[in-house]
């Protein structure tokens, strides 16, 4: 009789802890979680990024075991031109983990991470992602990027303390079910955008414009010389216009971290011809905390288009 009872309320124990578990995931896609975590139970790891959009990522996985800062974290800054001081270059060599978002868009984080005195753990995005350069940098717009970079900075952190396997691994299940959601979100919302078409004036966004199965017509020459900041040449400004003014795109994303006189001059057409446009950025505006929140309202804001 006292073992069955024993049984009946280790039975209910588990039971509890499973719909504990799962309330937890639940909270998780409102980043609620992190806030009620405990405190670590070992001595947190210090990262280092080079731009919020990934130490928001680490912070996110780490939890209260990690302290984390991000060199370029404000929307006001242009992270393609980005030159770093010396303070940012010294702090370099007091993280034990480095994130470089890397394909040439951050060269010098990449240069002065190799060259840290303390041998950090170097996590290069870009070659998790089989990226080269020249390709399309801005990665933290790509799910699919996003949840390999999930993976890696798991295991990097394990790797840093194996004490803290069990905390790392729970916390990355949480928030790559988060990133699931996202994803679930995108694929609906593809359904409902049709092949809707698009031009844009800075490729930023593009990985998450495709994975909505948007299609760029944004001309090739424009785009390419956007990307090298180059000069962008009258045919090309020319092909552009014809397709605001004839009205075939039915969007227009616009990289407000990356204006000029010609991008100026196409957003007034665009709204003189009555094309939505949908402002985004590189870094994450500061009433998000992390990717996920951030690239929702996008996602909400062009579905609504
Ligand atoms: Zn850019």
């Amino acid at each position: 009789m006292g073992n069955k009872l024993f049984f009946k309320v280790k039975t209910l124990t588990f039971l509890s802890s499973l719909l504990f578990i799962s309330l937890n995931l639940t909270a998780c896609s409102t980043n609620t979680i992190l806030t009620k975590q405990t405190k670590c139970p070992d001595i947190p790891i210090d990262a280092l990024a080079s731009i919020s959009q990934w130490g928001s990522l680490v912070k996110q996985v780490g939890g209260q075991c990690v302290n984390v800062n991000s060199i370029i974290s404000s929307t006001n800054v242009e992270p393609h031109d980005y030159e770093p001081t010396a303070n940012d270059i010294g702090k370099f060599s007091q993280s034990k983990l480095i994130i470089i978002n890397g394909a040439n868009y951050d060269q010098w984080a990449l240069k002065a991470a190799e060259q840290s005195n303390i041998n950090p753990q170097i996590i290069n995005i870009a070659k998790i992602n089989n990226l080269k350069d020249g390709d399309n940098p801005h990665l933290f717009y790509s799910i699919s990027a996003i949840k390999k970079t999930i993976k890696t900075i798991t295991n990097q952190l394990i790797n840093l303390n194996r004490n803290l396997s069990d905390y790392f691994t729970q916390n990355s299940l949480i928030i790559a079910k988060s990133y699931n959601d996202l994803q679930t979100k995108i694929t609906q919302t593809k359904t409902k955008l049709n092949n809707k078409k698009v031009l844009v004036t800075e490729s930023v966004a593009d990985y998450l414009l495709n994975e909505l199965g948007l299609i760029n017509i944004t001309p090739k020459g424009y785009l390419q010389s956007a990307s090298n900041e180059g000069e962008i040449s009258a045919n090309d400004i020319n092909q552009y216009t014809k397709l605001l003014e004839g009205k075939q795109a039915d969007l227009l994303v616009e990289n407000i971290q990356e204006q000029n006189n010609t991008t100026d001059k196409l957003i007034s057409i665009a709204t003189a011809n009555k094309i939505k446009i949908v402002q985004v950025t590189e870094q994450i505006p500061e009433q998000y905390t992390t990717i996920n929140l951030w690239l929702d309202n996008i996602v909400d804001q062009i579905a609504s288009s």
